[in-house]
């Protein structure tokens, strides 16, 4: 057993908080602080430190399930993995590749995002593979990749928060979803910088802000440019930096004068002084940032959401400069990673787009396929699980719980229902392996190496800190042995470095170019910012190091690529190195309140539960925190209501019903209620939600649909 303490990182969300893991004598681990991790410097939420729980044996799968009888069952490996390859060849044997589906996760590392991606390809011959993250942050990195022609979450790494003159915080609410990193904000306002937030709800996040803008949910495109037609009226442009820096002006501007201030505080709610002093407070400091998470981007305007606020950075040049810049704030735990290397339905490793024929050619050679032999693009997340049961009639799961996470919950379910066949992988019995046929049971975090890429870019190196219990293989594991069954002999390497050293080669000279990190510089250096080319040996003077690739631990070269810490400080990644504005207008949600459905429900998170909750809902303090979910609403529209604190209510969309007590607090607008989305059972908020598709980045509108609330009767 290992006995030492072991560096690694944390497995939820995408601050990738650094900690230590200790086996301890009596069993179990323990989990603390890790102060040389320059995010966190030692501090974890209460989702971090009880993350061990989950690798008891009590708490997890153990040993893969195959159904039997109507009933899953445990199995021996062989079986399960038998079962699994034997149903996907039939299943393509009878309907082609495209009838077999794959999903993945913004959770799995960099190594298994990119074998899955491989095996989809190259196994399976199937173009009908995505993944969760689609659901994250998807809207941010369209507009990202639109405006700056590269999606990197963060251009800057947080540490450049606290030294900005002023943050716009747009639909985020960090004190709960990563606690860690509002020390960041509260440096900033130490040092005299200002915070604005901007959230239908005056969140944990919203009370420590300088200036909190509450719109009505759906409404930030609006606001965003309703702000720069201020920016305008008032002669704060850059114009500089704006005829040097950007193309596309005359009719962003243009469109943004169409947002006078009265009409957008007619449509967001927020008073015209109000957007006056936001204005003021961005635009008179020498640098300022904006940084959105999925109150805009989870929107069926999402990407132009996103587009809007990125204009005003453009407009008062605040991008691509020191201290200044727009960026996505990530959620999961690999969201950034796992949309590089290949899961996404129109993607190949390195953030190589799948219908770009230089792409192809060069990912088929390192995968040793002809480039013709690759699949095109698939369907997007939703509209794949949309599918199944009709032209997908398989799907294999990694890592991804959409009975709990998807959009219009209730008629996903269903559909996976309908499938032919269903394999999950999970360290888990999540609510959907509960569907699956056969249910493979796999490692987790501290159980196995690998990479993930951090909200800031920093991919980092995950270590294996204890053995795994006897019955449990790696995602790894699992390709490899069923491409194996499938008939690929090679190519599906179990080793996490070995695929790694794949993924750098099948990365070089992409967007995301891996190809000068090793593990070796992950473990040394705290973690290293993508881009990062591998300098040809002739450069540095390290003989051999570009000759295949290094063995595990050879040093790095003496001057190796240091990786990227800031982008776009001379030049943007578009072809001529400009930034493009993109004109856009305010418009509708999908789904505007009516007289049937008179409110609007927004979704999000609590502090002490994880999306799905397929992990925290199993650790005991969790629960004890955030035991269920609730029904957040205004005094005003509990008193028409009649309801109490505590009362059932049962809100009501055109998808379905869900029941949750209430809770009241003037935090929120009369307009508007919030639901958690971490439960499954009748209090499942995306029983609820709108599967409206952004028509770029195919992102749901998972934060706004329209509802009525109805009170069920007094608290019994
Ligand atoms: Fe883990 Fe995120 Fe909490 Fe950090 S903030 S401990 S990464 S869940």
């Amino acid at each position: 057993m290992e006995t030492t303490s072991t560096p690694t990182h944390c497995p939820y969300c995408a601050l990738q908080c650094g900690m230590n893991i200790t086996p301890l004598p009596q069993g179990g681990v323990e989990v603390t602080e890790r102060p040389d991790f320059p995010v966190n410097r030692g501090a974890l939420c209460g989702k971090g430190r009880t993350a061990a729980r989950v690798l008891s044996p009590a708490a997890r799968l153990t040993s893969p399930l195959v159904r039997s009888g109507g009933r899953l069952v445990e199995a021996g490996w062989d079986e399960a993995l038998d079962r699994v390859a034997g149903a996907l060849s039939s299943v393509r044997a009878r309907g082609g590749p495209d009838a077999v589906g794959v999903f993945g996760g913004g959770g799995l590392t960099n190594e298994k995002a990119y074998g899955l991606g491989k095996f989809a390809r190259v196994v399976l011959g199937t173009s009908q593979i995505d993944y969760n993250g689609r659901f994250c942050m998807s809207s941010a990195a369209a507009a990202g990749t639109r405006a700056f022609g590269l999606d990197r979450g963060l251009p800057f790494p947080l540490e450049d928060i606290p030294r900005t003159g002023c943050v716009v915080l747009v639909g985020s609410n960090l004190a709960e979803t990563m606690p860690p990193s509002l020390r960041f904000f509260r440096e900033l306002r130490d040092n005299g910088g200002t915070l604005i937030v901007v959230d239908p709800r005056r969140t944990r996040t919203a009370e420590q802000a300088d200036l909190h803008l509450a719109p009505r949910p759906g409404t930030d495109l609006a606001l965003a440019l309703g702000l720069l037609h201020l920016v305008v009226a008032e002669n704060r442009t850059d114009e500089e930096y704006i005829r040097e820096r950007t193309t596309g002006w005359e009719e962003a501007r243009a469109a943004a004068m169409a947002h006078w201030p009265e009409y957008v505080e007619r449509i967001t709610g927020v008073s015209v002084p109000r957007l006056r002093q936001a204005v003021r407070m961005f635009c008179e400091p020498e640098s300022a940032m904006v940084l959105t998470a999925r109150g805009p981007e989870q929107q069926s305007k999402g990407t132009d959401t996103v587009g809007a606020w990125i204009n005003l950075c453009l407009a008062t040049g605040r991008a691509g400069r020191p201290l200044s810049g727009y960026g996505c704030l990530t959620g999961q735990g690999n969201g950034q990673g796992g949309r590089e290397h290949g899961q996404k339905a129109d993607q190949l490793p390195g953030y190589r787009r799948l219908d770009d024929p230089a792409a192809r050619r060069h990912v088929a050679e390192v995968w040793g396929v002809a480039p013709d032999s690759l699949p095109g693009p698939g369907r997007s997340a939703y509209e794949l699980l949309d599918a199944l049961g009709t032209d997908v009639r398989a799907l294999l799961l990694m890592g991804s719980n959409p009975v709990v996470s998807a959009p219009r919950a209730a008629h996903v379910e269903e559909r996976l229902r309908s499938l032919d066949f269903l394999a999950v992988c999970d360290v888990v019995l999540s609510e959907t392996a509960e569907l699956a046929d056969v249910v493979l049971p796999v490692t987790q975090w501290a159980e196995e190496t690998g990479t993930t890429t951090s909200l800031e870019g920093r991919v980092l190196l995950r270590r294996r800190a204890v053995a795994p219990p006897a019955g449990v293989r790696s995602d790894l594991e699992v390709l490899h042995g069923l491409a194996v069954r499938l008939g690929v002999e090679k190519g599906f390497p179990t080793d996490p470095e070995e695929v790694f050293g794949e993924l750098r080669r099948a990365s070089a000279g992409g967007p995301a170019d891996y190809s000068g990190i090793t593990y070796r510089r992950l473990a040394d250096e705290n973690g290293v910012f993508w881009p990062c080319p591998e300098v040809p040996a002739q450069d540095t003077g390290a003989a051999g190091a570009a000759t295949g690739f290094p063995a595990p631990h050879r040093p790095a070269p003496a001057t190796a690529h240091p990786g990227t810490p800031r982008l776009f400080l001379d030049r943007f990644a578009t072809d001529d190195g400009r930034a493009r504005f993109v004109a856009v207008a305010h418009r509708a949600g999908a789904e505007e309140p009516d007289a049937e459905y008179p409110l609007l429900l927004t979704t999000g998170r609590v502090v002490a539960q994880y999306q799905s909750g397929a992990q925290t809902r199993r650790v005991a303090e969790l629960n004890a925190a955030a035991p269920g979910p609730f029904v957040e609403l205004h005094p005003r529209l509990a008193a028409r209501l009649g309801a109490a604190e505590g009362d059932p209510l049962a809100v009501v969309s055109r998808r379905g019903r869900a029941v949750a007590p209430a809770r009241i607090t003037a935090a929120i607008r009369p307009d508007t209620v919030f639901m958690p989305f971490h439960w499954p059972g009748e209090g499942r908020a995306n029983t609820l939600t709108n599967p409206a598709l952004d028509p770029v980045s195919k992102m749901p509108e998972f934060k706004t649909c329209a509802v009525r609330v109805e009170l069920l009767g007094p608290r019994t």
